[in-house]
């Protein structure tokens, strides 16, 4: 059963995958995205080159290690040999000079000379390696960092029709873990590469100068093993994708659980959600389980095709130094060599493994990125106005959040500057997609809405929203003071200003009552204080905008008719000088309108005063003598209700 949800959960993340909309161009082939992380690291060229560069230090030191060892032997079997009274000459490997010991030098001496050239380059081999971890790790996090915060930006600019198709699970891997992997791209495979391609043309520049003969049959394997890594590779690609998508599933059931914490302790389900997050637990093991068989079993087998260079120089180099074609240093230089290139042959394997896991966290990482921005200012800067008067005409407005299953069916509303009109109706009529198209949170599929006789998509978004205040059913309070909170629109707000607007959300006197006052840190998710407080912490926030337009969102919804007074104060002194649309179930905010419009299945059905719409017999009077009844009996019972107002 519980698999099953997974199954579907998962389905329902591979929609979402795929469903994004407005992603540009959308080109996330294997190919397409490797050009384009090569192009970012090349934005980085400076940083490149001197990877590069220490590349080749450490080639050189390296090397000459490898030759002076090779050296040293040549020696030891030069002086045990029948030659050991001709003179010994010492040939670089890489430079073509010579070296030939004074024939005064006892062996020792020679030894010593050629240790301290092989010390002195480990020496200075181990320098550079300090200085190659230190520029690579620099290069890799200035990216990292750039892109952290290109794709953070972009998130916060996109519309909340992206938002709608995405859930927060996947997003946030996609700025933390696929971030990663494009790093890792970049660490993994673009300087791996830049490393290997080096290291394979120095080795086989030298192994060449010594033997080209036996350079190419010890070389013969490496397509053999370069092949098996291209195989390998494929066969996992798909592998590493589903992986991630099991990935986004746990970091989705965590953040909802959190979030939804109250609600799960409240029905006591914490088992159950546990079972839950312990089966997307398990999927995502079984199929990292998967992913690392497969690798355990490549791995020896290449490590089967990397013998293949040893034993070709094993016979084919013995026969040639039997013959005298090649001399022992050079048999030495070549078994070093080999098994550095086999090391690097084996570092390929691993890079297209990293290929193939960092492809897939990039492809997500550049889908953000390459989504489009819908909603922004117009080019070229919008309106700018300082204050709006707040006059709002929407204008057969339609609206879908999906194709074909139309929300808003042709609204035409117009609320007079410094009004206020309520908006009644069952859920799911549309009332708050109607506010939503406001701060244009959405644009509508067809009309348009005005604000003081210009449409919305003429002006600059930060100056249209910077006018619009937003009461939500519940606010959401960030974990920092209630200054903060408050300042959230505003930070530059002076503290006047901010005691300003707690006093017309009547919210000072609750928070001078809280122990540190102003200073007091709200806990998570605004769970020290109250409904009622933190709806009246959400309205200062609004009113500190100073806001010509105020959408109010039913905010009195989650709070107990007791509390309900207190807000209501609060929304008649926010709402004074400016342009009100409250959702509104309760009378006693519905008489407080200039107008109400009662809205049914997307479509405006009745408009007027309250004592219009009361004295005809549609919904609304039906809703408030429900409503008025339901006061009646309460105060029969010797019940206060706040609610209705009567
Ligand atoms: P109301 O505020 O009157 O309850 P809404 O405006 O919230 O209604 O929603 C109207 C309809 O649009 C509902 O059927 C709801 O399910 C749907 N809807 C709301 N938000 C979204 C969304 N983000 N994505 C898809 N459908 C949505």
């Amino acid at each position: 059963m519980a698999a099953q949800e997974d199954k579907k959960d998962n389905k329902k993340n591979n929609h979402k995958e795929t469903n994004w909309r407005n992603v540009k161009g959308g080109d996330f082939s294997t190919w397409a995205l490797i050009w384009r992380m090569i192009k970012l690291a090349a934005g980085y060229w400076r940083g490149c080159l001197r990877v590069v560069f220490i590349q080749l230090v450490l080639l050189f030191f390296l090397v000459t290690t490898f030759g002076g060892l090779g050296s040293g032997v040549k020696y030891i079997q030069h002086m045990t040999g029948e030659d050991k009274d001709k003179s010994f000459v010492v040939e670089s490997i890489i430079g073509g000079w010579e070296w030939s010991p004074d024939d005064t030098w006892v062996p020792m001496m020679v030894l010593g000379v050629i240790c301290s050239v092989v010390i002195l380059a480990a020496v200075l081999h181990a320098m550079a390696r300090y200085l190659e971890v230190v520029w690579q790790a620099g290069l890799v996090q200035k990216i990292v960092v750039r892109l952290r915060s290109d794709v953070y930006n972009r998130l916060q600019r996109l519309s909340f029709r992206f938002f709608d198709s995405s859930d927060s699970g996947s997003l946030l891997n996609r700025v933390t873990t696929d971030v990663q992997s494009v790093r890792l791209f970049v660490d993994g495979v673009i300087v791996e590469l830049i490393k290997l391609v080096l290291a394979l043309g120095v080795f086989i520049y030298v192994m060449v100068g010594i033997h080209p003969k036996l350079t190419l049959v010890c070389m013969a394997t490496v397509p053999l093993l370069a092949i098996s890594s291209i195989v390998f590779s494929r066969l996992v690609k798909p592998a590493y994708k589903e992986s991630r998508v099991l990935h986004d599933v746990i970091v989705n059931r965590l953040t909802e659980n959190l979030l939804g914490k109250r609600v799960v302790k409240a029905f006591a389900q914490e088992e159950a959600e546990k079972k839950k997050f312990d089966e997307a637990n398990e999927t995502f093991r079984k199929q990292r389980q998967w992913i690392f068989w497969r690798t355990s079993t490549m791995i020896p087998l290449m490590e089967f095709f990397a013998l293949g260079n040893m034993l070709m120089l094993l016979t084919y180099g013995g026969y040639l130094y039997a013959e005298g074609d090649i001399e022992v240093d050079g048999i030495i230089v070549f078994f070093l060599l080999l098994r550095q290139i086999t090391e690097y042959i084996f570092g390929l394997f691993q890079i297209t493994d990293t290929i193939q896991r960092s492809l897939t966290g990039s492809a997500r990482v550049f889908e953000v990125l390459d989504t489009e921005i819908d909603i922004e200012s117009p080019a070229g800067g919008g309106v700018v106005e300082e204050r709006l008067k707040g006059d709002i005409a929407f204008k057969d407005v339609k609206f879908s959040y999906l194709e074909g299953e139309g929300v808003l069916k042709g609204v035409n509303l117009h609320v007079e500057a410094e009004t206020c009109v309520a908006i009644l109706g069952a859920t799911g009529s549309g009332k708050t997609t109607l506010l939503s198209l406001v701060p244009r949170f959405y644009d509508p599929d067809a009309g348009e809405v005005f604000v003081d006789g210009v449409r919305l998509q003429e002006y600059d978004l930060d100056c249209l929203r910077r006018n619009v205040g937003l009461v939500f059913q519940e606010s959401f309070l960030f974990s920092t003071t209630v200054w903060g909170n408050i300042a959230f629109g505003n930070p530059k707000a002076s503290r006047e200003k901010i005691t300003k607007a707690a006093k017309i959300a009547c919210a000072h006197d609750f928070i001078m009552d809280l122990p540190k006052g102003y200073d007091t840190i709200i806990g998570e998710n605004g769970m020290t204080l109250s409904g009622g407080q933190r709806q009246r912490l959400a309205i200062a926030r609004a009113v500190l905008l100073e806001p010509a337009i105020l959408l109010l969102d039913d905010p009195t919804a989650a709070i107990d008719p007791e509390t309900e007074q207190e807000i209501l104060e609060a929304m008649d002194q926010a709402m004074l000088g400016r342009t009100t649309l409250v959702i509104a179930h309760r009378l006693s905010t519905l008489r407080r309108a200039d107008r109400v419009i009662v809205l049914e299945d997307g479509k405006i059905v009745e408009e007027g005063t309250h004592e219009e719409l009361m004295a005809s017999s549609g919904h609304y009077r039906k809703a408030a003598e429900l409503q008025i009844a339901d006061a009646r009996s309460l105060a029969l019972l010797g019940i206060e209700d706040g609610g209705s107002g009567q």
